[in-house]
C-alpha cells in the first residue's frame, strides 16, 4: 500500500503517509479537519512500470 504526502488546499499543512488509495484520494487535514479529495492522486503520482526485460542485458564492451 503505497502513502502519500498531501498539502491540504484549504490551510497549507502538509499531511503525510496517508493511504489515498484505501479513501479514492479523498484526507482529512490533520490540522483544519477539512475533507478534501486530492487532485494529485492519480494524476501526478503514478509510478510508471519500466518493462525490466528489455532494460536489464549485460552491457557487451566493445572492444
Ligand atoms: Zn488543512
Amino acid at each position: 500500500m503505497k502513502q502519500y504526502d498531501v498539502k491540504c488546499p484549504i490551510c497549507g499543512h502538509v499531511n503525510h503517509n496517508l493511504y489515498l488509495e484505501e479513501t479514492d484520494g479523498w484526507m482529512e487535514c490533520e490540522k483544519c479537519g477539512s475533507m478534501t479529495k486530492s487532485k494529485q492522486f492519480g494524476n501526478t503520482i503514478r509510478i510508471p512500470v519500466f518493462r525490466m526485460e528489455e532494460h536489464c542485458r549485460p552491457a557487451k564492451a566493445h572492444v
